[in-house]
């Protein structure tokens, strides 16, 4: 009898159950029907042609313009024992034809190829002899020309199917937006294809933004929470990147950095290590990350404001891939957005450009001064509707921030800001607004102003909140030119006049401030997993020997297993063979190679 696509789950990835749609694709596409799939990172997109290609005969030809991750990809597939190659620039002319004579002798179940690979006529003559099963064309996006990963490759891959219309052809993304859906569509010439829109909530992820104040204090405080985890710090700057890595390896928490002003060498020996190497912690730009399917990265945080929501979700969305725990952090203060309206300011992009990137900072401040939910607000931004209005897993559903009438407020600022003439920053109106008779202020004549020191109730912090979150609401603008200069939007005239209210999150006061921070330390001691103390010694027992056998072979610690299933050993302490192939993620393959190394380490354990 023909196996299911439940059968494959359960027999060769030892998985007990699929997320989300991925029953359906897979039982579309093993069917022979093409599909598009939105699914966001971490969804579990790789299931949804692996199972076709193991259900239908002939091999299945996945096409990824990640060169670097190909091998990953094909080893974490050997490991569950799956027929897998790849072919790219980085074979040798050996390996090349090697791979070539198995796919021609229909040794493969799937074979990883590069986009300029496959469009040469040596590959396509090859696939033309072979008995092929399926397309998967993996980051489709990458056909759009206005995404940030744009391979002109991409474009020319409907040749597959003016080629062989008879093959079937799946394509992936985990981009959400709809432009780019109708273009990966027309691109791809897969009009008649089943779509598959999954929700891009990930649910596992813990949305938090908090003020900055000594960034590095407060990342070092974060990290604690996060102690033997892996995960990610984004900075803006290269220099910044360097500096926070040494901060931290100063403070006993080894980090690596990566950015693109780096060595080449050194920078793909330092991704290298944070894929293979568990508890690492990399401090990166942007410039790292497309593609990183490292499962176990425990916590994305961001020092610095990322550039746009869409870069920002992306960035977290590598956080929990393996469906456990993770912790998105952000850390911003109104400095930040200054430095990015700056850049906006002074890159050389036309007007239009320039006015989108403001946009979509605007945007981006709007979700760090959100006094509700911030998932539901993420969600909203890409277009998906939630009902509910209450995540509870984002700090604004877990502390709700107290609601407050801050018309008062918002008055006092706006005025300070029209009788200073519109032409200071945050700074200087604080020190009107607090009656700080200082040089500048009185070389100004500011202390003879009528909105001197009227506000002298709160303190410095106080203000800067609530400049932030006059800014977010659109009642104030930065400067177009970058200097931090605050100026009245045409919204702000109604509040000067008394016409519009202005609700506002309370800003803490100073004790009000120790008390969270006290409250945060507490909390912090949980790490992500929730290893009980007396768990400790079994669970570093279970990595320790995980760790071994992935130095072994020469390949990450997630390919042999990942964290939720030496959590389920954990939990479960198997005995016997068979009650270890019941965790999730033992396949009949690694229960072979692996499981006496488990039983022994569990039994070991007493
Ligand atoms: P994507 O490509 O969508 O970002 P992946 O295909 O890499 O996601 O899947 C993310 C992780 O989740 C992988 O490590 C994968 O093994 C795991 N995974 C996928 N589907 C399931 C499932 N049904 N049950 C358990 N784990 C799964
Ligand atoms: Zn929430």
């Amino acid at each position: 009898m023909m196996p299911t696509a439940i059968d494959v789950l359960h027999a060769v990835f030892g998985y007990p159950a699929f997320r989300g749609e991925q029953q359906a694709i897979i039982e579309h596409v093993a069917g022979g029907g093409d599909a598009l799939v939105l699914m966001p990172t971490g969804g579990g997109k790789s299931l949804c042609y692996q199972i076709p290609a193991l259900l239908r005969p002939g091999t299945t030809v996945v096409v990824s313009p990640l060169i670097a991750l190909m091998q990953d990809q094909v080893e974490a597939l050997h490991q569950f024992g799956v027929a897998a190659a790849f072919l790219n620039s980085s074979l040798d002319a050996r390996a090349q034809s090697e791979v070539e004579r198995d796919f021609a002798a229909g040794k493969l179940k799937l074979l990883y190829v590069a986009p300029e690979r496959l469009l040469g006529e040596r590959c396509l003559e090859l696939i033309a002899k072979a008995n092929v099963a399926l397309f998967a064309i993996d980051e489709a996006h990458c056909v759009s020309q206005w995404g940030h990963d744009f391979r002109p490759e991409y474009r020319q891959l409907t040749v597959l199917h003016e080629r062989f219309p008879g093959i079937p052809r799946i394509a992936l993304t985990a981009t959400a937006d709809a432009p780019t859906r109708a273009e990966i569509l027309e691109r791809l010439n897969l009009g008649g294809a089943r779509q598959f829109v999954s929700s891009f909530d990930r649910a596992n992820i813990r949305y938090r933004v908090v003020e900055k104040e000594n960034s590095k204090r407060q990342l070092k405080d974060f990290l604690a929470g996060h102690k033997g985890e892996s995960g990610i710090v984004y900075c803006l700057s290269r220099r910044k990147v360097e500096e926070t890595a040494e901060f931290l390896n100063d403070n006993g928490i080894a980090a690596l950095a990566y950015h693109a002003g780096m060595d080449a060498a050194l920078r793909a020996h330092n991704q290298q290590k944070f894929l293979r190497e568990d508890g690492i912690v990399m401090c990166a730009t942007i410039a790292f990350g497309m593609g990183i399917d490292k499962p176990d990265v425990r916590f994305v945080a961001h020092l610095d404001l990322p550039k746009s929501l869409e870069g920002y979700y992306q960035e977290t969305g590598r956080g929990g891939r393996d469906g456990l725990p993770a912790e998105a952090w952000m850390c911003y203060g109104l400095g930040d957005v200054v430095t990015l309206a700056q850049f906006i300011a002074q890159s050389e992009s036309g007007e239009e450009r320039k006015r989108v990137e403001r946009a979509k900072l605007d945007a981006l401040l709007g979700y760090a001064e959100i006094p509700s939910c911030r998932r539901r607000h993420l969600l909203g931004y890409f277009g998906e509707v939630v009902e509910k209005n209450n995540c509870g897993n984002c700090d604004n559903c877990l502390n709700p921030p107290a609601a407050f009438d801050g018309t008062e407020l918002a008055q006092k600022v706006l005025s300070a800001v029209y009788r200073t003439g519109q032409r200071y920053g945050v700074g200087h109106l604080t020190h009107v607004l607090r009656g700080v008779d200082d040089e500048r202020v009185r070389n100004l004549d500011h202390d003879r102003l009528s909105v001197f020191g009227i506000g002298a109730g709160f303190d410095e912090k106080q203000w800067r909140s609530v400049f932030r979150q006059l800014v977010a609401n659109g009642l104030l603008a930065t400067d177009a030119e970058g200097y931090g200069v605050l100026r009245l939007t045409a919204a702000s005239r109604a509040v000067l006049r008394g016409e519009a209210s202005v609700p506002l999150r309370k800003p803490a006061s100073k004790e009000e401030r120790r008390a969270t921070r006290k409250s945060a330390r507490g909390e912090r001691v949980r790490q992500s997993l929730d290893i009980a103390p007396h768990e400790a010694p079994l669970w570093d027992a279970l990595r320790a020997t995980r760790a071994r056998l992935a130095r072994e072979q020469n390949v990450p610690a997630y390919v042999i297993f990942h964290d939720a299933t030496l959590l389920d050993m954990l939990r479960a302490r198997p005995r016997k063979v068979d009650e270890l192939g019941a965790i999730g993620g033992v396949g009949a393959a690694k229960l072979e190679r692996y499981g006496v190394a488990f039983l022994d380490t569990i039994r070991a354990a007493g």
